[in-house]
């Protein structure tokens, strides 16, 4: 049984619900169903914990965001198997990637703190101190695809901050928050500055949102639930950070390295196509279209799907039933208006459960919901272009902007079409590569606001200015 983490102790529900791994339907565990109460209850813990906490020093800070790090390192065996039973996504990702950039969030975090800094400047005589104040309790909201990883993205720099946490991780993958608060109190860090509560978005989340002692709400997640929370946190005007879903191009152009193209491409099916960030439209220029898309096909067909707890295994299962339903609803109405699939188009029969075949859809219009939409599954549309304008053109055409990809030889080009894509985040000629200093966030509906180095201490802190008189008012007795 899951309990929340509350104050620094587990705390029950009346209700519970039951957590089923993707992999093989095994029922995993019951975990707590909280509602207004509990998220009450871990608000005025996190309340009450908040001005010790902000009284530390940023050293003192640092040091048990370090020992936080040591413990996910020391556990990481533990937290890696566990996310894969419970989301599906590749043990040998959880193992090499996902948990050490875990660890390294607490550790970057930490550091940046240390050495965060606005120089100070003069105003006649009078001179302007920046400083990055804790702002008081903060409500994270996270998904299922990468739970840990995008739960601690937001963590760490809100307990570098001096702020405290009251964290809902999704309901379909609740149990690495669970541990992350056991390694938070062998840390050191002291009760009820991180808290952790469970149960459904709407039953616990919203009025974790909604409750006036919430000074920030970072959320990550779909449009829907976005504009909820917009809303929720409307009638406090509490600030909120919101990384939302995407549609992201891949464009591919006469010049770049096929090769490298091919390989950019395939990589969009990694944790079954449930990655915010993925480039799920391919647009390739029409002269190569034909030689690219055979060279595609003949490397998805190599893709081994199965047990994600198999080191051969490329792709795992979805993350559930509803998911798995709603990616075939939009594949089937796409095939039933005219695309063709040249790779894929349909569950694993051979598999069964969760697994869903690469797929890969041609002869798509833009207008159409397979263009549109967010499918959050390994689906991928193709679509030719033979101007550099209309790549852009058709790039842009969506209502997300979170990320783009472009593969070509041309450093021109690249500049060019980079200054035109409307993306939180552009790659020339790669793919995924992430740096927790950078600005990270989407455009348009792709969310609102960015995180990484100073913009995430930016968002979680009262940014103060102090404003001290010339010298010599200090001297007068
Ligand atoms: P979701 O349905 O929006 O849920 C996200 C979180 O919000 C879950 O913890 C969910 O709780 C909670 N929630 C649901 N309704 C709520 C409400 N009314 N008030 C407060 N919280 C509520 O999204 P998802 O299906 O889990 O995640 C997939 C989406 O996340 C995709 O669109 C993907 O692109 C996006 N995403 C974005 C990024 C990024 O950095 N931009 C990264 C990863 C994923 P329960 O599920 O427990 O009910």
């Amino acid at each position: 049984m899951i309990e929340h983490w509350i104050g620094g102790e587990r705390i029950g529900s009346a209700q519970t619900f039951t957590d089923v791994s993707p992999i093989d339907g095994r029922v995993l565990t019951e975990v707590a169903r909280g509602g207004a109460a509990e998220a009450e209850r871990a608000v005025n813990a996190a309340k009450k914990a908040f001005p010790a906490w902000a009284g530390t020093s940023k050293a003192e800070r640092a040091e048990i965001l370090h020992a936080i790090a040591d413990g996910v390192e020391k556990r990481l065996e533990e937290l890696a198997i566990t996310e894969t039973e419970d989301n599906g996504a590749l043990l040998r990702s959880h193992r090499r990637g996902v948990m050490p950039r875990v660890a390294r969030n607490f550790r970057f975090f930490a550091d940046w703190l240390v050495q965060l800094e606005h120089k100070d400047f003069d105003t006649r005589g009078h001179t302007n101190h920046v400083s990055w104040d804790p702002s008081g309790p903060c409500a994270l909201i996270t998904p299922w695809n990468a739970p840990l990883m995008l739960a601690t993205w937001k963590i760490a720099p809100a307990l570098a901050a001096g702020n405290t946490v009251v964290l809902k991780p999704a309901e379909w993958s609740p149990r690495t928050a669970s541990l992350l608060a056991d390694i938070t109190a062998d840390a050191g860090l002291p009760d009820g500055v991180f808290n952790v509560v469970h149960g459904y978005g709407p039953e616990i989340g919203e009025p974790l949102v909604a409750h006036p002692d919430i000074r920030r709400v970072s959320f990550t997640g779909s449009v829907p639930t976005a504009r909820r929370i917009a809303a929720a946190a409307a009638a406090n005007l509490t600030p909120i950070s919101l990384e939302l879903g995407g549609k992201s191009p891949l464009l591919i152009f006469t010049d770049a390295d096929l090769d490298l193209a091919v390989d950019l491409a395939v990589e969009q099916y990694d944790n079954a196509g449930q990655v915010c960030l993925a480039a799920t439209r391919i647009l390739v220029e029409a002269s190569i279209a034909d030689e690219f898309t055979e060279r595609f096909i003949a490397k998805a067909s190599g893709l081994t799907q199965g047990d994600p707890r198999d080191e051969a295994t490329d792709i795992g299962p979805n993350i559930h039933e509803r998911q798995l339903a709603k990616i075939d609803g939009y594949v089937q109405r796409a095939l039933g208006s005219g695309a063709r699939a040249v790779v894929g188009g349909g569950p694993n029969e051979d598999l069964g459960g969760l697994y869903y075949r690469p797929t890969l859809l041609t002869n798509v219009a833009q207008d159409s919901e397979i263009v549109q939409d967010e499918v959050f599954g390994p689906v991928l549309t193709l679509q030719t272009f033979t101007a550099e304008e209309e790549a852009v053109r058709l790039a842009n055409d969506t209502r997300y902007g979170l990320a783009a990809t472009l593969a070509t030889g041309s450093r021109d080009r690249a500049d060019r079409v980079t200054k035109q894509l409307v993306a939180g985040t552009v790659w020339v000629n790669c793919f995924f590569v992430r740096d927790l200093q950078a600005p990270f966030g989407g455009a348009r509906q792709s969310g609102i606001g960015r995180e990484g180095g100073n913009w995430s201490f930016d968002f979680y802190c009262d940014v103060k200015n102090t404003v001290t008189a010339p010298k010599g008012w200090n001297d007068r007795g």
